[in-house]
């Protein structure tokens, strides 16, 4: 009897060089090592995509067509259930981004599987899958074992992709029609990230934060986008509170909020002692400043020397850059 495919899953709308990642994650867990790794697809694949397919070594692709054009998530989880009932993968990888996850979640619930979501590593082990997983949002990993069958992860993707392994595989495409979508239930319409100006700054990961360098509300607008795209929260030094350019409940430091964030940036602040004292625990601290004298250019990890609008605007355009390569929304 043949092993239990393993296999990678491009959910409807998502960038296809998501693909390759995680083929090539799926080639880790074939049990035993060159069992079948099988691609999902929604749609007509691309010329690029099906040498991707073959490249990355997939044996067979299910490509599932919708007469009623992108399939909703819950259309789609209700394809990919019916197809793993049919074939009894022993995983289904899906990118870790909203749509990936959504997905996965829809599609772990109708099979009754076990789902991890957001993984870093995932591996075959002798009891079952091993994977690693961020937790206390990202202050911590911790290593999952799922022994049911099939397990459905999503994979964070990198910005790097590795090659293809090595000869194309002999590929079959096979088209799946996808049901006609169910009576109207709950649907995600859109995803909304927090406000970087609302977030709470003591649970924050990531923290842009402003100074006097960074010139008026305009500037924070700047710092706003940044930390959007980072996930993160706004903060601001005194000065700048002071200033009024953003409000007090924002203000880190010794006469404000104390934090504790994996990633500091501090753009336009000199690093008094007094706004030192509000980020001795940050895990990584980046400074932006002109003065590569400033005493935050002490405290920081990595200190860029420039003006602050600069070069947050030229980190805003290469997470941009990144984020369409990754094929986030
Ligand atoms: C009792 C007490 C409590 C205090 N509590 C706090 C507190 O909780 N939090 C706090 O932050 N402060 C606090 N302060 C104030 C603190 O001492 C500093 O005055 C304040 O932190 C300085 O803010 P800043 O770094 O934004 O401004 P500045 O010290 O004026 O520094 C501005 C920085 O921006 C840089 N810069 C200028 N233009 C640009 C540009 N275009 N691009 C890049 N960089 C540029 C400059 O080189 C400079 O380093 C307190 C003070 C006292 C006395």
């Amino acid at each position: 009897m043949e092993a239990p495919p393993v296999w990678a899953v491009l959910p409807p709308s998502t960038a296809a060089d998501a693909l390759s990642q995680l083929l090539t994650s799926a080639r880790r867990l074939a049990k035993p090592p060159g069992a079948s790794i099988e691609a999902v697809i929604f749609g007509e694949p691309p010329d690029s995509l099906r040498s991707t397919i073959a490249d990355y070594g997939a044996r067979r692709a299910y490509c599932v067509t919708c007469d009623h054009g992108v399939p909703s998530s819950s259309a789609a989880a209700a394809a990919l259930a019916g197809l793993a009932r049919d074939h009894a993968p022993r995983a289904l990888l899906l990118p870790d981004l909203p749509q990936g996850r959504e997905l996965a979640a829809r599609v772990a619930a109708r099979l009754g599987a076990g789902l991890a979501t957001g993984c870093r590593w995932a591996e075959t082990c002798e009891e079952g899958i091993r994977v690693v997983r961020a937790a206390y949002e990202g202050r911590a990993s911790c290593t999952l074992l799922i022994v049911s069958e099939p397990a459905v992860l999503t994979l964070e993707l990198s910005s790097a992709t590795a090659p293809p392994p090595g000869q194309p595989a002999d590929c079959e495409l096979l088209r799946v029609s996808s049901p006609k979508p169910a009576p109207a239930g709950p649907e995600v319409l859109e995803v909304r990230p927090v406000d970087p100006f609302e977030m709470e700054l003591e649970e924050a990961t990531v923290i842009v934060a402003g100074g006097a360098g960074v010139g008026g509300p305009d500037g924070f607008a700047l710092l706003g986008e940044l930390a959007r795209r980072l996930g993160g929260a706004v903060a601001a030094s005194r000065v700048a509170v002071d200033a009024g350019w953003v409000p007090y409940h924002r203000q880190v430091g010794q006469s404000g909020r104390v934090v504790a964030p994996r990633l500091y940036i501090a753009c336009g602040i000199s690093g008094a002692v007094h706004h030192l004292t509000g980020i001795r625990d940050a895990e990584t601290v980046v400074a932006i400043n002109t003065d590569s004298y400033a005493p935050i250019m002490g405290r920081a990890g990595l200190a860029l020397v420039g003006d602050v609008r600069e070069v947050v605007a030229a980190l805003i355009d290469r997470l941009d850059e990144e984020n369409a390569t990754l094929g986030s929304p």
